[in-house]
């Protein structure tokens, strides 16, 4: 059993049992945190390893958004000195500010290799972080020009680039730069089919406000890091990095269930129609092969109890554990008027010395 394997790039953890797997190599993954179990494929044959951890860590990919023009990965030494250098940045959409960085220190040792060079750095959106905002500096007191546009403002025909805002025209022709685009790997999306994740809607695996707990997928005990997480994502990979890595350390011995109650589905009654599979957004449900009907993983389950609302079957209930007893808790529910009843009158009630109810309008699925 491995503590964690990487699917993408691995990250130096040498206190971890770490195994690497390529993005297509996965075939499957069952089971859940502290015991995933996941076949891969290698070379012509399927293998099986169990984890307790799962980190996704795929790069974005890189696409020059404008033809025939350099790009950051093209040498950049041998520029003709005779010819303006123009640096773009977001063209078509706006770039994170990793990408920002990377285009002001690229325009840093181009200004300081050709310093008699006019260079021109065209952008629309300037993101300042802390070191941005010094090479902006130290760039602008070299000499170089800063132009602020909307795609309105320019047009770009073969190596000349008009630029109209208001008062300011130039017509610019030289040596462009151009700034990646960068487009999410498509192989994010296979593996969070897999997995059952859910995705943003830009074929990433989170949207891109999750500041608290960043690397956080909605299955517990996977994680999602950088490229695979959103653009932005990129700018804090080294937190990124050490706060999963420290979670993952922190948690490997003490794995427990998020929720008081076990969610449990009766094999006579469940007629598999994989709705509890659809609507649990944390991958908490899979078939179970032998009984034929699903089955709720205990430690991926967030209690959010989705799926025994939408079970048209009403196979699905919660199960006490041995070791419970009434206590003297008092239960506040709030509570959707419609589609919560079905959950609510499964509830063990004597649990509870008190229970305060609260009708809420329905919200749909919320
Ligand atoms: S209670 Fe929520 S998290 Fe748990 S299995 Fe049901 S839908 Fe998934
Ligand atoms: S929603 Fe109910 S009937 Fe449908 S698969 Fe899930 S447990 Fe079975």
């Amino acid at each position: 059993m491995y503590d964690v394997v990487f699917i993408g790039d691995e990250i130096n953890s040498p206190e971890l049992k770490s195994l690497c797997i390529k993005p297509n190599s996965l075939i499957q993954c069952r089971g859940e945190i502290g015991d995933f179990k996941l076949k891969i494929k290698e070379n012509n044959n399927t293998i099986e390893e169990k984890t307790k951890y799962i980190i996704l860590n795929l790069k974005a990919k890189r696409e020059n958004p404008i033809e025939n023009t350099l790009d950051f990965t093209s040498p950049l030494d041998n520029l003709d000195e005779n010819k303006d250098i123009i640096f773009i940045q977001d063209y078509e959409d706006i770039s994170p500010a990793v990408i920002n960085n990377e285009g002001l220190k690229k325009a840093l040792t181009v200004k300081e290799n050709y310093r008699n060079v006019e260079t021109y750095y065209l952008y629309r959106s300037m993101r300042f972080t802390e070191e941005n905002d010094k090479l902006y500096e130290s760039l602008r007191k070299k000499g170089v020009i800063f132009l602020q546009y909307e795609m309105d403002n320019i047009k770009i025909d073969d190596k000349t680039i008009e630029y109209k805002r208001g008062k300011i025209e130039h017509n610019l022709s030289g040596q462009i730069i151009t700034a990646p685009k960068l487009k999410p790997d498509q192989r994010i999306k296979k593996i969070a089919k897999i997995m059952n994740i859910e995705m943003n809607d830009n074929d990433y695996i989170q949207r891109e406000n999750i500041y608290l707990q960043p690397t956080l997928t909605g299955k517990r005990g996977v994680y999602a890091l950088g490229g695979t997480r959103g653009l932005n994502a990129y700018t804090d990979l080294d937190l990124q990095i050490e706060y999963t890595l420290n979670e993952i350390r922190s948690n490997l011995f003490d794995i427990k269930p998020l929720t008081e109650f076990n969610r449990v589905v009766d094999d006579q009654k469940c007629i598999l129609c994989y709705t509890c599979y659809r609507v649990c957004p944390h991958g908490a449900v899979q078939e179970d092969n032998e009984l034929d009907a699903m089955h709720i993983n205990e430690l991926a389950c967030y209690g959010c109890d989705a799926c025994i609302s939408h079970c048209p079957a009403d196979a699905i209930s919660y199960e006490i554990k041995q070791n419970e007893k009434k206590n003297n808790k008092i239960l506040k529910v709030l509570m959707c008027e419609n589609s919560a009843e079905t959950a609510f009158n499964k509830l063990n009630k004597d649990k509870f010395n008190e229970l305060e109810i609260e009708k809420i309008p329905c919200a749909s699925s919320i």
